[in-house]
């Protein structure tokens, strides 16, 4: 079976409950703390493998404690520590979260690490990439380290995927190397300036990719190629925590390609990856199995 090949951003995710966000120079006392690893590229190589992948998981952490525990947290989710590069000048990526007992958050991420890792990195991790494999990449790593992730993909006949978060503009350059565009609905208007959906995933189309999915929380997700537009509805589950559905349904669709599946079929994977993210607090301690995915996909004619 084709490796997925993710490369992107790991950081500690550091939060805590608190009754009422602080004003500026204010102190309060939280209620609860919790030390969990996170990142866009460690959540979705997490989601790819637990949905049945094989995963290289490409990022750089810092020559500290966090590396070490994110090493340690990825070992545990079954991702093997050979392409996590240690930075020896900056940081472990850390992101420091207020959760308000309304659901709301503040965050503030340090990249650190995440911020170092080069194109020459990549280059180097992905010198292993076979045609037909897969490679999925996101924007908490430097643009230009993506873009080059991008062009070596395409190089050696790899699908490629983008999930273009956090949104920020992207060239034609850049877009023309991906196969697979998969933003939220927010990162989808933000990248084109289109306020409904379906014309922005258009507009996306119409700048060189060959596919945009557009991922619409409980409204499931849209799939925008030649053929024209389809829709798919979400699951209907009891949500208690979105966080991560976004990187489990990007790693879930990758499995699927890898497994030769149709774009349909892996979008309905991934459909239901998503879904099961939300049913419970967290985004990696979240990720389901393949079985729970299979499981629930069965539940639905
Ligand atoms: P992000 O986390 O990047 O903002 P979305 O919120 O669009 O991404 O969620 C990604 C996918 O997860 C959706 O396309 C859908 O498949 C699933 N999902 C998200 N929220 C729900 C929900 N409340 N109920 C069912 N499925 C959901």
């Amino acid at each position: 079976m084709p490796t997925v090949f993710v490369v992107g951003s790991s950081n500690v995710d550091y939060s805590v409950m608190v009754d009422r966000f602080p004003d500026p120079g204010a102190t309060v006392l939280g209620t609860g703390f919790s030390q969990t690893v996170g990142g866009k590229g460690a959540n979705q190589a997490a989601a790819a493998h637990r949905a049945g992948a094989e995963v290289v998981f490409v990022t750089k952490v810092g020559a500290d404690a966090q590396g070490e525990m994110i090493i340690q947290r990825l070992r545990e989710a079954g991702l093997a520590p050979n392409w996590i590069l240690r930075d020896p000048i900056h940081e472990s990526g850390v992101a420091l979260i207020l959760v308000e007992r309304t659901g709301r958050n503040q965050i503030a991420v340090a990249p650190g690490g995440n911020q170092a890792l080069t194109a020459q990195d990549v280059r180097h991790a992905l010198s292993h990439m076979q045609h037909g494999d897969l490679l999925l990449v996101q924007l908490e790593v430097p643009l230009a380290t993506a873009q080059a992730a991008l062009q070596m993909g395409k190089a050696r006949g790899a699908t490629t995927i983008l999930n273009p978060a956090p949104a920020q503009a992207l060239s034609d350059e850049v877009l023309r190397l991906v196969d697979v565009l998969i933003p939220n609905e927010t990162e989808a208007t933000a990248l084109t300036d289109c306020t409904d959906v379906e014309a922005a995933a258009r507009a996306l189309f119409a700048r060189g990719v060959s596919t945009v999915i557009v991922t619409l929380g409980e409204q499931g997700a849209l799939l925008c190629e030649r053929a024209g537009i389809h829709r798919i509805s979400a699951y209907p589950v009891h949500a208690v925590d979105t966080t991560g559905a976004g990187d489990a349904f990007c790693g879930a669709l990758a499995c699927g390609l890898a497994e030769g599946w149709t774009l349909e079929r892996s979008m309905e994977f991934a459909n239901a990856a998503g879904a099961l993210t939300t049913m419970k607090p967290g985004a990696l301690d979240a990720l389901p199995t393949r079985e729970e995915i299979l499981r629930l996909q069965r539940s639905r004619p």
